[in-house]
């Protein structure tokens, strides 16, 4: 049963009609159960609309649509050409919706309008482009063996790739996960994140508009433990795609085992960044800042700790504070002053207060902020005050864990191996940055240090044509850049005689 659109109107007299059903079969169709999900304004509390939320029945008719898109013609037998014809035409309607999705991503998400339309927008576009591009470019080899012999390989899509997707930047992850399993001729069922249900559907619409056949792009919303499950327990999905918290990650590559799926897995972080004392001070404060604070302080490769040199230690702690203080501006996602928005979730707003309170209960220095605050007359909306903590030692939990929120911790050290181990000291391996003007203390620390990336001298710089992902327990994999496509093909080999070998 196809379900009908609902009109919406959002803060900033953007007005839209949003699909509400499950994508599936390039239709908008009702859950079997009638369950919903609510999306809502984290600076209200208000609900925006409620989405149909898929159960195991619907996760099975999306990866039947998908796996019937797969073996059928007007898909499989597209020349790579084409394909990449589809993926420009839908980033094309996707830019010229900018408006629309930035509006969708700062009501349901919490993060500022101008945040939304200047930085995602343009990656989730960039990304659906640059992927296109490698549709006809990307194919196996010949390899030279004996003249009796002629042997080669294909790339082969994996198949049914189900990927699953987070809240903190709903649209770009999932372009991020559609953009390479497209380039490759898989198709894909992806379930997005229960906090953030809308931009995805809309989405949705683009799709079947751009003249993808149906059942190549499935989208559903639904709950981890329900539809999320059911797609990693899916005995005709082929692979799953994750982003989202390690604990997470760590359950589905578990399930994902019983069938032996094919996986990639971007999770937490704990992301260290290092201030030597020959860094231009300014550049790091700035950056740091950055680091931590923007998007609320929702990124996994957050630089949430961060090492200072003792030398140039006060001097730091001093400019970043001010920094923070004049450059972080919280308020409501549409404000064009505002720098950091809501948390996105009542959730995410008591797990950040609660590790506020965890580091205070350990000893550390609150250097600024270390409070809920009331933006407004109602008092309303998930806003925490952007946090410093100092005087933190490498036990204390703050130190360990991941907070995602606006929360970040400075400690001092003496010398480069102290800085290399105090930063590798963590479970994690996402991301890290390291601020000098000395070249060669440069790469020899991001040699160094535990992490699938390094930032010189600059925190959290993203581009679709570079390889993005973990070690350690931050992740499996890699996504974007050209290792974004080994993701999500296969290498088949072929062995031809030539008709006089034995
Ligand atoms: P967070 O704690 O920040 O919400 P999660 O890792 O729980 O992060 O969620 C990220 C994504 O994983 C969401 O789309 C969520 O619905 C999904 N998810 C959560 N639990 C499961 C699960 N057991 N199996 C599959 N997907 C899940």
């Amino acid at each position: 049963m196809t379900v009908p659109s609902v009109d919406l109107a959002a803060p900033n007299g953007v007005k839209w009609s949003q699909p509400v059903g499950l994508f599936i079969g390039n239709e908008f169709v009702a859950s079997s159960s009638g369950e919903t999900i609510a999306s809502i304004d984290p600076a209200t509390e208000e609900v925006i609309v409620s989405v149909h939320a898929a159960s195991a029945e619907d996760v099975d008719k999306a990866v039947k649509a998908a796996k019937t898109a797969l073996k059928s013609p007007d898909w499989k037998l597209l020349s790579g050409s084409e394909r990449g014809q589809l993926m420009w035409r839908l980033a094309d309607l996707m830019e010229a919706k900018k408006e629309l999705f930035a509006t969708i991503e700062a009501w349901d998400n919490g993060k500022t309008y101008h945040e939304a339309l200047e930085v995602d927008l343009v990656e989730a576009v960039a990304v659906i482009r640059y992927y296109a591009g490698f549709c006809d470019k990307y194919f196996g080899q010949v390899i030279s063996t004996t003249h009796q012999k002629f042997a080669y390989t294909l790339r082969q899509p994996i198949g049914v790739v189900g990927q699953i997707i987070p809240w903190n930047y709903p649209l770009s992850m999932a372009t991020w996960k559609l953009g390479p399993a497209l380039a490759c001729g898989n198709t894909v069922v992806l379930k997005a994140a229960e906090q953030t249900p809308l931009s995805i559907l809309v989405l949705g619409e683009l799709v079947k508009e751009a003249g993808f056949p149906p059942g190549v792009v499935n989208f559903i919303n639904g709950l981890g433990k329900d539809a999320g499950s059911a797609l990693v327990n899916h005995p005709l999905v082929d692979k799953i795609a994750f982003t989202g918290s390690t604990a997470t990650a760590s359950s589905i590559m578990a399930t994902a085992a019983k069938t032996l799926k094919n996986i990639t897995l971007e999770s937490g972080g704990k992301s260290p960044l290092l201030v030597f004392k020959d860094a231009d001070m300014d550049q790091a404060a700035k950056w740091s800042h950055l680091g931590i604070m923007s998007n609320q302080g929702q990124i996994c490769t957050a630089t949430s700790r961060i090492l200072v040199q003792e030398e140039v230690y006060d001097d730091f702690v001093k400019r970043f504070i001010e920094t923070v203080n004049t450059t972080s501006k919280v308020g409501h996602q549409w404000a064009e002053d505002t720098y950091q928005g809501p948390q996105v979730s009542k959730a995410q707003y008591d797990r950040v207060l609660g590790y506020i309170e965890i580091g205070k209960n350990e000893g550390a220095k609150v250097a600024t902020g270390g409070k809920a605050l009331s933006i407004g007359d109602k008092g309303k909306g998930y806003f925490v005050a952007p946090t410093v903590f100092t005087e933190v030692n490498p036990s204390m939990r703050i130190y360990q864990e991941e907070i995602f929120g606006p929360v970040v911790v400075i400690l001092r050290f003496k010398t480069e191996e102290e800085a290399i181990a105090l930063a590798n000291d963590s479970i994690y391996g996402l991301g890290a940055a390291v601020f000098t003007k000395d070249l060669e203390r440069a790469h020899r620390v991001s040699a160094e240090i535990e992490s699938g990336m390094v930032w010189v001298n600059s925190s959290q710089d993203c581009d679709p044509r570079i390889p993005f992902g973990g070690v350690k327990q931050s992740g499996i994999g890699r996504e974007l850049g050209e290792a974004g496509l080994e993701a999500y093909s296969q290498t088949k080999a072929v062995h031809v005689n030539m008709g006089n070998w034995l």
